[in-house]
């Protein structure tokens, strides 16, 4: 019997089986990356990093202050007016290309580090983050000399002195999708990334090194908050690109109010995954899983929000706690794990706050029996039933793998529903039906809406956000926009 029911939950025990990491090598400490050198930060002062998975710690990563951030902007400034904004596009595009092709052959390294420093599953960072990394920048590399062509009959420059700062859930992707499209139009760059996960943008600084960008091109900076700020109010920045939390957007946003300084905003959302009864409902039910549950729920443009049309909703429920019962939650190093670690003790505990709200709310809550590491910040799938659209739960981001889940009726009542939040980062569509899928993608007020799939990117795609989501996009040709000054 055990048996039996172990086969219908197709929970099959794996044998471990663990990415190795003897051929990364981590540095005890990391100074600051400014101007092609590696500086020690003014005050001194240093703060660790830890994995996430195990609690253990990686590195020491400096802490930039104002002093540090003014070092930066400085380096900038003088490489954007003495190199790199009178270099050709094809010169740069040399540059960038070497740069991807060098990230390619150290994608093992980068994908190990990844996963150490932020927590997220091998699977994740090998076939995703770091593919995708590269690829953006082969992509605006290919941009570079053909801005001409991007802007037609237009005079192209580019903006300045890129501010650009990066959050946890993707440190590497997020790199490369802040990097690539200001290189590519001759801006130069101070990036930081976010405390937690900055191992990933440390090595990069090594490669860039390595790869013989003219010193100052790109200046990577660690630190907190208050970091971030020193960049985003520093008067001789003239672009701020921002990815994280809306608040801090919206901090950011009153603190370049009036500046001049040119501003885009990647910030929260609460996506809606919308399943009708004609959809292909095993692939949905992947698509699910995928959307919400793989990578933590640590993707800003997660499906967090389930529709399911209500002739359906029985079935996909039950094939989705089916399903939840087979997903592996632990060491994000190991090949077979699809939940990997929050990425810190105060996302976990920002997440299990909202699954207690969830429980008073009274919403019914189901989570699998499954099996999580005594150390490290873990987190199981969880999925609440019986909401109701003004639930806490239902309105504001968890960012962690917590799914609600509506039924609907008609297709005015489900686009309706997903447009009620603040948020429209993006959605996804599940039906057999083409006609139905262009109806939502124009009335679904979202960036991106993905059909009869979620999750997927790709660097040729603008992504960004309506609403609070924030605004510019990254990605294609729109992402260039950005980072130019039309004439
Ligand atoms: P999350 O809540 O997902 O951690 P945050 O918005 O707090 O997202 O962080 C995203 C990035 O913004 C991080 O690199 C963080 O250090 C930085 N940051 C946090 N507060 C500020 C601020 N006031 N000004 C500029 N950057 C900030």
């Amino acid at each position: 019997m055990a048996k039996k029911q172990e086969l219908q939950n197709n929970s099959w025990e794996y044998a471990p089986s663990l990415e190795s990491t003897s051929h990364i090598s981590i540095q005890k400490k990391y100074d600051l990356y400014i101007d092609g050198k590696w500086v020690k930060p003014s005050s001194g002062k240093y703060f660790k990093t830890i994995n996430p998975a195990n609690e253990e710690v990686l590195a020491e990563v400096a802490d930039a202050n104002e002093k540090d951030i003014d070092k930066a902007v400085k380096a900038a400034r003088k490489a954007y007016t003495n190199v790199w904004s009178k270099m050709t596009g094809a010169e740069r595009a040399k540059y960038i290309y070497r740069l991807a092709r060098m990230m390619q052959e150290k994608a093992r390294e980068l994908a190990v580090i990844e996963t150490l420093d932020a927590g997220k599953t091998i699977r994740e960072s090998r076939d995703v983050d770091v593919p995708l990394a590269c690829n953006h920048f082969f992509y605006y590399a290919g941009w570079a000399d053909k801005l001409e062509y991007a802007f037609p009959n237009r005079n192209v420059e580019p903006v300045g002195v890129a501010g650009q700062i990066i959050p946890w859930n993707f440190p590497l992707l997020m790199a490369a999708w802040k990097l690539a499209p200001a290189l590519a139009t001759g801006n130069t760059v101070v990036l930081k990334p976010a405390e937690t996960t900055p191992l990933t943008a440390l090595k990069l600084a090594e490669i860039i090194d390595e790869a013989g960008f003219p010193p100052g091109v790109i200046n990577i900076v660690t630190g907190y908050g208050d970091t971030g700020a020193a960049l985003v109010n520093h008067a001789d920045v003239d672009k701020i690109a921002f990815t994280g939390s809306t608040a801090v957007g919206k901090l950011i946003q009153q603190a370049t109010a009036g500046s001049g300084k040119k501003l885009t905003l990647e910030l929260g959302g609460k996506s809606a995954n919308i399943i009708f009864d004609d959809a292909p409902i095993d692939q949905a039910v992947e698509g699910i899983v995928n959307g919400i549950f793989f990578n933590q729920g640590h993707v800003c443009c997660a499906g967090s929000r389930l529709f399911v049309q209500e002739n359906v909703a029985d079935l996909v429920i039950r094939k989705l706690k089916q399903r939840m019962e087979s997903l592996y939650v632990g060491n994000p190093l190991d090949k077979n794990t699809d939940i990997g670690a929050i990425n810190s003790k105060k996302q976990l505990e920002t997440i299990e706050q909202y699954i207690q709200i969830g429980k008073a709310e009274g919403a019914e809550i189901f989570q699998p029996t499954c099996a999580i590491p005594s150390k490290g910040f873990y987190c199981p799938p969880t999925l609440f039933l019986d909401v109701a659209q003004s639930n806490v739960i239902v309105q504001e981001e968890i960012f962690g793998p917590v799914l609600t889940i509506q039924t609907f009726r008609t297709v005015d009542e489900v686009i309706q529903k997903a447009n009620n939040t603040p948020y429209g980062l993006a959605a996804g569509v599940w039906t057999d039906k083409g006609s139905r899928i262009f109806n939502l993608t124009t009335k679904l007020r979202a960036g991106v809406v993905w059909a009869n799939t979620y999750n997927k990117f790709d660097p040729t795609s603008p992504f960004g956000g309506y609403k609070e989501s924030g605004y510019g996009r990254e990605g294609g040709l729109h992402g260039l926009r950005p980072y130019v000054r039309l004439k």
